[in-house]
């Protein structure tokens, strides 16, 4: 049973305990403080507390590259990237909490709820004790690199920080895009040095402080992309590995499962066929990852394997695929939408048995078809939407369900009274066309995200009546 209780109770807590992660890309022996609060007193309420938040901020490399396509750089402009030097320690808390009673506020929670919400945030952020060498410390500003929230709180800290500097700057670049304490700008020199800029940027808070690197030969890494400006002054994209790395990782021979061994080389293809990359670079990369897989023992074979595999949509059929299928009558307009683990042609072929043997209590087609004496065939079958992730099901049948307005399904899907049935009736006249379909779509994934074991827990309740 998930009570709240059980979701948020550590039986048998323990003291977060500190260790070091060693900094091999940079001089010296620098390491990594790290605080791993895994089974500490907060530990499940503090990965429970972040809610969803848009901000200038991008989740990985793919997300990166899709905000700068298709930009054109003017004269006079540099790629510049900055980095707050140790932000986790540096962000600070009090501001942080009013940043935080501000958005719930925003979002229009009531008074009790934001006064918990900010007590547990509180809680959470102030249990910042570890254990180290048999030794017990605290740490007094800023959060932990290992608390569950610290992510939460200091992406929150950095939208705020940027959506008061672009609106108080009187220069504020025009392409800013943040992945944690990590900004790639396009910097407009003729307008602002990039001196000045540094240091209105660090006179905010004396804790927080920026560095800056400027691209070398049109050339900037950001994260695990090299960001090249061209003749044309577009911008191209290359993988970017640091100068450190030896391109070891988990070998054939090691005695771990299967699955982790090809995670390493999972990780590499799904960058070479994610990224937007030229021919020649795309060759380039296909040949090194095929070395890397030599070096670490593997066959270069396996690295074509897993290409074709990563590519379905050269291997497998569409009737082969999982996921939300629609099956429509063909004597009149109606619809049926569900959901499948298997492949959508298995349960084609179900709904047609329970037809055939007129078992129509177990499927809506065959009511629909047999009560009407309506005919259904392979053709009227569609996939609408590829969904593999099991968790994503419900959410996105439901979504598809409420979207179809002339359906033989006999209920309102899984997740009848989900807000996803808002987000789809909504009339919001600032998404129109691709945007609004993208917002739609991210909304499911947060809503599954945050959701998943209440709507689980309430799947059962009944549809609403005039639906
Ligand atoms: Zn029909």
């Amino acid at each position: 049973m998930f009570t709240v209780q059980n979701r948020l109770h550590v039986s048998n807590p323990i003291v977060p305990r500190l260790y070091g992660l060693p900094k091999i890309h940079k001089p010296g022996k620098s390491v990594r403080p790290i605080v791993s609060a895994i089974g500490s007193p907060t530990y499940l309420l503090s990965k429970n507390l972040p809610i969803a938040q848009s901000s200038f901020s991008v989740k990985n490399s793919n997300e990166f590259i899709k905000k700068l396509n298709n930009i054109q750089l003017q004269d006079g402009e540099i790629l510049i990237s900055f980095d707050v030097c140790s932000l986790f320690p540096s962000v600070p808390i009090p501001q942080t909490l009013d940043y935080l009673r501000n958005l719930l506020e925003l979002n229009n929670f009531s008074q009790e709820v934001v006064n918990e919400y900010i007590n547990l945030t509180k809680l959470c952020m102030k249990q910042n004790c570890f254990q180290f060498n048999n030794s017990f410390f605290e740490q007094h500003e800023g959060t932990a690199m290992g608390n569950s929230l610290s992510p939460f709180i200091a992406n929150l800290f950095m939208s705020r920080f940027e959506t008061d500097i672009k609106e108080e700057f009187e220069y504020f670049p025009r392409i800013w895009i943040r992945y944690v304490d990590d900004i790639f700008a396009v910097f407009d020199t003729k307008v602002e040095s990039v001196d000045s800029f540094i240091s209105k940027l660090n006179s905010r808070f004396t804790s927080v402080n920026f560095t800056y690197e400027i691209e070398n030969n049109g050339q900037l890494p950001f994260l695990d992309v090299l960001v090249i400006k061209n003749n044309q002054n577009n911008l191209e994209f290359d993988i970017y590995r640091k100068d450190t790395s030896t391109l070891r990782y988990i070998p054939n021979d090691s005695h771990h499962c299967y699955q982790h061994k090809m995670a390493s080389l999972n990780f590499l293809v799904h960058g070479l066929l994610s990224f937007p990359l030229s021919k020649e670079r795309f060759e380039k990369e296909r040949k090194l990852i095929k070395d890397i897989a030599k070096i670490n023992g593997y066959s270069e074979n396996c690295v074509d394997r897993l290409i074709m595999k990563r590519n379905p949509k050269d291997t497998i059929g569409v009737n082969d695929r999982s996921g939300i299928y629609e099956m429509s009558c063909k004597d009149c307009n109606l619809k049926y939408v569900g959901q499948t683990r298997r492949s959508i042609l298995t349960r084609f072929k179900e709904h047609m048995a329970h037809l055939k043997y007129g078992r129509t209590d177990k499927s809506s087609v065959a009511q629909h078809a047999f009560d009407n004496n309506h005919r259904i065939d392979i053709n009227n079958l569609k996939l609408i939407r590829n969904v593999t992730n099991n968790r994503q099901l419900d959410a996105f049948e439901s979504l598809e369900i409420v979207k179809c307005k002339n359906r033989m399904n006999s209920d309102n899907g899984p997740i009848p009274n989900s807000p996803l049935y808002w987000l789809v009736r909504r009339d919001d006249a600032n998404l129109v066309g691709e945007t609004r379909v993208e917002s739609v779509e991210k909304s499911v994934l947060v809503f599954v995200e945050e959701n998943y074991f209440s709507v689980r827990a309430t799947s059962k309740v009944p549809a609403p009546t005039g639906q």
